[in-house]
């Protein structure tokens, strides 16, 4: 059976006012597991994580990425891939304790 794959309601997904690079050409920001650490991939990655650099709404969906695990194992979500938002979790829970998600949540209901 796999594994439910729910949205955390207490931190939305960000919409922006017009649709971000992700939107219009998704394609350039998919990543499987596999790739992340494939040379050949590597530009590819590289621009799909400068195109997030310049988001507005970057900060929101790093925010929404690093909080929802099941449904972002994979692409680069807010110039990090998979293994480095596994990394920055590891920090948060190192940072704020077990209790990460739901302190993440309440500073993303506070702006
Ligand atoms: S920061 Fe997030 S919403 Fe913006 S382009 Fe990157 S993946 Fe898409």
């Amino acid at each position: 059976m796999s594994p439910t794959l729910e949205l955390d309601k207490r931190i939305p997904l960000p919409t922006p006012a017009t649709p971000t690079a992700c939107h219009s050409n998704p394609q350039a920001f998919d990543v499987d597991r596999g790739e992340v650490t494939d040379p050949a991939a590597a530009d590819r990655i590289q621009r799909a994580k400068t195109t997030c650099r310049t988001c507005p709404i970057a900060a929101a969906c790093l925010r929404w990425a690093l909080t929802h695990p099941d449904l972002t194992r994979t692409n680069v979500w807010a110039a990090t891939t998979a293994p480095e938002r596994a990394a920055l979790r590891k920090r948060l829970a190192g940072r704020l304790g077990p209790n990460w998600v739901g302190v993440i949540a309440r500073h993303s209901s506070d702006t």
